[in-house]
């Protein structure tokens, strides 16, 4: 079980305690050893076999035994037991917002409310309005938030959608009558979210391939199976499709699954001012005479066009050729900007972190953790900054070949402002200004508590500028124009934020961004090593928003980044 998963069922258990009434500290209790397992660099399956789980903070003999249990067996049986006493439809509540445990086990011991659609039923009906723990304001919220849950069901995130896709397609290739396979559709166009996978092959033997794909690792239902296409449902509950074509088809077939309906259209729209028909199988002169291409470039310059490439395949203006740009690539981005460590709430120290991004070919890090008002992220004292530093400089003697910038993830203030005085915000190479707290605002009073930052002298970037969990909660609403002017004006750059559960500012923006010559900066907002992976997220929304190398603050090097701030 991985560190995750383990955590995950301990924090269910904390869940479960508090719906069944129990006393509140029994569940804390699980919450914070939840915590202490994200959050510790050991092992757990290590603590486990050495019989050491009791260094963690909270454990004790109960705990002990049942962690041991859950690592060694997979499960639980006293989580399987408090499970059993409420209805698994129940658990979905938690996605509304607002929805904690308490007023869960309220919505269903007073109003008998268990699944989404009774809960919706009863608000309708403004049952909440008068109930415990509720009102006419909070009524609304779950409405929206149902609203919300509707919209987006069906939908997962990229990260999710290409977990699954990367796993197939490496099943894939290994079977031998396998020629090409690519991960098609919206996965290879990186869209934030996803409604299923996508994969194309070419093969000598679609029979095998398809009898491969059917027993892949994961396939929970088979939905359909023929020789061309086959359908699964994984046990993420995401759902894959399978198309084999024969080699020559397959440049048309990867153009065809990859583009969006409306880039689609429009391509087929031009290939027929040229007198040529296309789909799926070819591009065709008249009736049948097919128009031979070698791969996917092939197709666009028979139709008299550049590469475009997937990110761009939306029908927002790519085929105006003159206006394509070069997008940025991997080996642009020279540093990594938004990173914590164990100072507040990461998991692995400076050193750990500088080697990780040092491995992963990046010439600098730029480290952010919290600001003091953040306690729940274990925020840093003025105090704990000294301390930082020092730190870092040790970790820079030791570890050569990259350098370390000193910058903090400041909180900003309800009224704007940042969360240290003067003088303890001049000693940052560089401030990301981000809200944590208070995101329900109308567009007004957010838009004006972010200009406030965004005027601050100190600020250099403005973190997750929405404030949006994808999936689960929009962000606050802002007037674009304003942020978008003041940023270019005060040169504060504007972050892409690419955990995937953000992917925030939305790619939509990005180009309208960039042409007012604002310039960003992919922030993998990492918690540990391992989330200095998520860049790839945030560089495909980049690409996705049309941003070349120039456009964005970490593809300078850090010499220029601080020259850059120095000139505010
Ligand atoms: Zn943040
Ligand atoms: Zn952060």
């Amino acid at each position: 079980m991985t560190r995750k998963e383990i955590a995950a069922v301990l924090e269910e258990i904390a869940v479960l305690l508090e719906l069944s009434g129990e006393n509140p500290f029994k569940s804390r209790s699980y919450t914070n050893v939840a915590r202490q397992i994200l959050q510790s660099s050991e092992d757990i399956a290590e603590l486990v076999r050495e019989e050491r789980l009791r260094e963690l903070k909270g454990v004790g003999e109960a705990l002990e035994q049942k962690i041991t249990e859950l690592v060694s067996t997979g499960k639980l049986q006293y989580h399987e037991e408090l499970r059993a006493r409420f209805p698994e439809t129940l658990f979905a509540l938690f996605d509304i917002p607002g929805l904690g445990a308490k007023r869960i086990k309220t919505l269903y011991e007073d109003l008998g409310i268990s699944t989404l659609g009774e809960l919706e039923y009863a608000c309708n009906e403004n049952r909440l309005i008068t109930l415990k723990g509720f009102g006419p304001k909070m009524q609304q919220k779950v409405l929206d938030g149902l609203a919300f849950a509707k919209r987006h069901q069906g939908q997962y995130l990229v990260s999710a959608g290409l977990e699954s896709a990367n796993a197939l397609r490496d099943w894939l290739r290994e079977e031998t009558s396998v020629s090409q396979i690519e991960i098609a559709g919206s996965l290879r166009r990186r869209k934030e979210t996803v409604k299923d996978v996508d994969l194309l092959a070419a093969g000598s033997d679609p029979d095998r391939i398809m009898a491969r794909f059917v027993e892949a690792p994961g396939v929970e239902t088979v939905t359909s199976r023929g020789d061309t296409k086959s359908s699964v449902v994984l046990a993420s509950g995401i759902a894959a499709d399978l198309r084999v074509v024969s080699g020559a088809q397959f440049p048309y077939a990867l153009a065809h699954f990859t583009g969006s309906r409306e880039h689609n259209t429009a391509l087929r729209g031009r290939a027929k001012e040229q007198g040529l028909r296309m789909n799926e199988y070819g591009l065709f002169h008249g009736e049948d005479r097919l128009v031979r291409c070698e791969d996917e470039e092939a197709v666009f310059a028979a139709l008299d066009l550049p590469y475009i490439p997937p990110e761009l395949r939306e029908d927002r203006g790519e085929f105006d050729v003159e206006s394509l740009p070069e997008l940025v690539q991997r080996e642009d981005l020279l540093g990594v900007m938004h990173c914590h460590s164990t100072y507040s709430d990461g998991r692995n120290s400076i050193e750990e972190m500088a080697g990780g991004a040092k491995a992963r070919g990046y010439r600098y890090i730029g480290f952010a953790d919290h600001s003091q008002s953040a306690a729940y992220a274990g925020g840093l004292k003025p105090s704990d900054v000294e301390r930082q530093h020092d730190e870092m400089d040790r970790v820079m003697e030791k570890v050569a070949g990259i350098r370390i910038l000193k910058g903090i993830e400041s909180d900003i203030l309800g009224d704007g402002s940042l969360d240290y005085d003067e003088k303890v915000l001049e000693r940052f190479d560089f401030v990301i200004a981000s809200v944590h707290s208070k995101l329900s605002m109308t567009e007004k009073d957010a838009t004006q508590r972010l200009l406030t930052a965004i005027r601050n002298p100190y600020t250099i970037i403005l973190g997750h500028p929405t404030g949006r969990l994808l999936l689960s909660r929009a962000g606050y609403p802002l007037d674009f124009d304003a942020i978008f002017d003041a940023c270019a004006k005060h040169r504060v750059g504007i972050e892409i934020n690419a955990n995937p559960h953000r992917l925030d500012l939305d790619w939509r923006y990005l180009r309208t961004a960039r042409e007012r010559g604002v310039r960003l900066c992919i922030g993998p907002d990492a918690h540990s090593v391992e989330g200095l992976d998520d860049v790839d997220y945030g560089l495909g929304i980049a690409r996705k928003g049309w941003l070349q190398k120039d456009d964005l603050l970490n593809c300078m090097d850090a010499e220029e980044l601080l020259a850059w701030r120095r000139t505010k």
